[in-house]
């Protein structure tokens, strides 16, 4: 027993050592990389690169300066365990297996409008300052797992006093931290074998304090309490999903999404159908014009991206008491936890609290604290945002709304022009607006009538959400793109 235990503590200091310590494996953006090698040729080799991804060895303190230069968030690598990984990790994905791609729709205005009338600041507030309250999180700190089991706790007991036995809580160990994760799972009532998950980081960081005093109240506490209360919500809903749900707390995403790279791995390893993930790390300094900014680098889902953007335009709109207005900002490599997931082949997406430049500036130091914002305002905007993403992608037994509106609409875009039609309705199309992803409105049209054509000619290469009403004021939402 003694022996098993001392191994046990061995391999863990050894992993930290590893992770921490060291120089490491990881990959990074070759550009970032060579600037690196540029500033301190002695702390980093690179070993090979491959479409603007390098496989690297880098000393801890060329990864502390990296994490300084790239301005934006997250460490700017992606730790890795071996040089084999790490060269592995820069070829071109092969998909193991053809995954199904989700046709996102929506449909499940009922529960989604009781669900967001439900969504409480206040529980958000409440437990960013319970998450700060461990002075640290940091992944070799004893607080940063007591976090992780305490929030294993609390989780287990949301779900046992909404007396839900298909929820249920469990530990995530892993090989390169010793800092554990959280996952609650709600089990699809139909479609048990096809994942929807929201996730975060749970671990903090502050180097300037030696990471003694980092409370990560925004980054990323903000982002647990935001999925805490999406879950909270969907239990007082009693809302069963015909997928199944997946909430996860990573460990260790500050030192190269350590966490979140060992469960991706093991979901793709085994084949896991993950129909989409979304991230919410840091989402209440609002520090933008906007509430809510879509991170469009190239890992992230396009799909996923338009939807997330059709769910705003389709439950909070300008007249909506949900109003949520949004805008998009660029991140960069690996710069949180959704990387883990596009990594693996799954589609991902990462909207964020502001654009990259105007985001909370006192992250990663002693000063993040909840102070800096004063109130959850903006972290509710994200909650309902969750609730909308989670009901409408793991769908609940509700009717559809083409069923309650009884329409039947046709809707096709290819070589720029835009085909429309309503099938077996009196209903009649009075407008129409294209909107593209900063919110703005880059198309109207009128009288459309039940079917026709309108050109999309004047629309530049991207996504947009067309958004058409009847003259029965029914809402319509199509997210398309134009090549
Ligand atoms: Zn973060």
């Amino acid at each position: 027993m003694k022996k098993i235990t001392l191994l046990f503590v061995f391999l863990m200091t050894t992993a930290i050592f590893l992770a921490q310590e060291q120089p490491f494996y990881a990959t990074m953006d070759a550009t970032d990389a060579i600037e690196l090698q540029k500033e301190l040729p002695d702390d980093i080799q690179i070993i090979a690169t491959k479409q603007n991804q390098s496989a690297v060895f880098i000393s801890e303190e060329a990864a502390h300066t990296l994490h300084r230069n790239v301005l934006t968030h997250g460490p700017g690598y992606v730790f890795k365990a071996s040089k084999e990984k790490a060269l592995q990790a820069i070829e071109p994905k092969v998909p193991k297996t053809e995954r199904r791609v989700l046709d996102f729709t929506i449909n499940q205005d009922a529960a989604v409008a009781e669900a967001l009338d439900l969504v409480e600041a206040q529980n958000i507030e409440d437990q960013i300052l319970e998450l700060q309250a461990y002075g640290t999180r940091y992944h070799t700190k004893p607080q940063a797992e007591q976090s992780v089991l305490d929030l294993k706790d609390k989780w287990e007991a949301m779900a046992q006093a909404a007396n839900r036995d298909d929820v249920s809580v469990r530990i995530v160990n892993h090989v390169n931290t010793g800092m554990p994760s959280a996952v609650m799972t709600i089990e699809g009532a139909e479609n048990p074998d096809e994942f929807v998950i929201i996730g975060g980081h749970i671990d903090s960081t502050a180097p300037g304090s030696g990471n003694n005093t980092a409370p990560g109240a925004d980054d990323d506490a903000s982002g647990i309490s935001t999925i805490t209360e999406v879950a909270r919500v969907l239990f007082e809903t009693d809302f069963v999903p015909n997928r199944t749900v997946e909430f996860m707390a990573f460990a260790a995403e500050e030192i190269g999404l350590v966490g979140s790279a060992e469960i991706a791995e093991e979901y793709s390893n085994n084949n896991v159908n993950v129909i989409a993930y979304v991230q919410f790390d840091m989402t209440n300094f609002p520090g933008s014009a906007n509430d809510v900014y879509i991170t469009t680098d190239s890992y992230n889902s396009n799909d996923l991206n338009a939807y997330l953007i059709e769910l705003m335009e389709y439950y909070n709109g300008a007249s909506s008491e949900h109003e949520i207005t949004y805008g998009t900002t660029a991140c960069n490599y690996g710069c949180s936890d959704h990387f883990s997931w596009a990594d693996n082949g799954y589609e991902a997406a990462f909207p964020f609290e502001a654009s990259f430049s105007e985001s909370n500036p006192s992250i990663h130091t002693s000063g993040d604290t909840y102070d800096v914002t004063g109130d959850a305002f903006k972290a509710a905007k994200f909650a309902k945002l969750g609730l909308e993403f989670v009901i409408e992608t793991a769908k609940s037994n509700t009717l559809s709304v083409s069923e309650i509106s009884g329409l039947d609409f046709d809707f096709i875009v290819a070589n720029k022009i835009l085909n429309y039609k309503i099938k077996n309705s009196t209903d009649r199309l009075e407008k129409m607006a294209v909107i593209d992803v900063s919110g703005k409105q880059v198309l109207t049209a009128t009288d459309l009538g039940q079917q026709g054509t309108i050109s999309l000619e004047s629309l530049s290469q991207g996504f947009y959400v067309a958004v058409f009403t009847t003259d029965a004021n029914k809402k319509l939402t199509k997210k398309f793109i134009v090549n």
